[in-house]
């Protein structure tokens, strides 16, 4: 992988002090792509310039390597791999992914029961919200999220107060993701429909109201309502993340958040192809406050 701001600092080295820099530099930094986004699969990568995690695997093994190697990631790197819920744009690759590479899976039981995954039993991990697991240097916080599965995660991606969140799925921009989004410095935010598509599309009644239930997906003008309120002053970068193809046009979405973005960067995270890999660093940020998630309300998981 080229480390832009990395490569720029030991090409100049020539003393120790810039030795010290660099190490300092590149220690507050992660690095994030999305490997694809959408309703046909989902795969965020999150990484230091040595170790990394998949948040999600809803692309098969084969396919997973080939994007990251096009963009000079490397599976060998991934120390572990997160799943946010079951539904199967989130979890289809990972079987293939657990029997080709001895990777620890976080994964909670309700998400594995109902996944119906057959995993390795060396490789399981779970995890519960709010608590932090540390793995290569970064500390990975889940929390919990409303969302039409059995026990649904979002993630924060941290080092040295570099922070990188992973929040898509989510039926509403509840508490928990507003205090978690407000402290990142990058984050993969959901904007799955505009609510002017939904509603005129060709969905079932049924499905429009699920999908707007408060426990399916959150719209462009949510997410740009978190964003616009809620953003840190250090946020540099923004992923907009799980767009519908029927609902959805990235252009679209990527000017309503652009027309307010100032010298955010705004990508459209695709659901064809991989993002490039993204630099975020930044001053120390601090963790968000604790506070008491609400009891997320489980409803029949078929929504992806
Ligand atoms: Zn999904
Ligand atoms: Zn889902």
């Amino acid at each position: 992988m080229i480390f832009t701001c990395g490569k720029k600092y030991i090409s100049n080295n020539s003393g120790g002090e810039v030795v010290i820099k660099t190490r300092y530099f590149a220690a507050m930094s992660l690095y994030l792509a999305s490997i694809n986004s959408g309703s046909n699969g989902n795969c965020y990568y999150v990484g230091t310039e040595t170790d990394a995690v998949l948040i999600d695997a809803g692309l098969s093994c084969r396919e997973t390597e080939k994007r990251m190697a096009r963009i000079g990631l490397k599976m060998s790197a991934v120390r572990a791999v997160f799943i946010s819920h079951e539904h199967g744009d989130h979890i289809k690759g990972l079987e293939s992914i657990a029997t080709k590479y001895p990777i620890p899976i976080y994964i909670t039981p309700p998400t594995l029961s109902k996944g119906k995954l057959r995993l390795p039993l060396e490789a399981l991990r779970t995890f519960a919200a709010n608590d932090a697991i540390a793995i290569a240097g970064m500390t990975i916080t889940p929390f919990a999220k409303m969302h039409d599965a059995i026990d649904p995660h979002s993630f924060v991606i941290e080092r040295n107060g570099v922070r990188v969140g992973v929040i898509t799925d989510i039926g509403v921009a509840c508490a928990e993701v507003a205090v978690h989004f407000a402290q990142c410095h990058a984050a993969v935010l959901e904007a799955n429909y505009d609510e002017q598509m939904l509603e005129n599309g060709r969905y079932p009644h049924h499905l429009k109201n699920r999908i707007r239930s408060g426990h399916g997906h959150v719209s462009n003008a949510q997410a740009l309502e978190l964003f616009v309120r809620r953003r840190h002053p250090h946020l540099s970068h923004l992923l907009l993340a799980h767009l519908s193809a029927d609902n959805n046009n990235p252009e679209l979405a990527l000017n309503m958040f652009t027309a307010v973005a100032g010298k955010i960067k705004i990508v459209v995270a695709s659901r064809y192809e991989e993002s490039a890999v993204y630099h975020i660093t930044g001053p120390a940020v601090a963790a968000p406050p604790k506070i008491k998630p609400a009891k997320p309300r489980v409803v029949q998981a078929t929504l992806f």
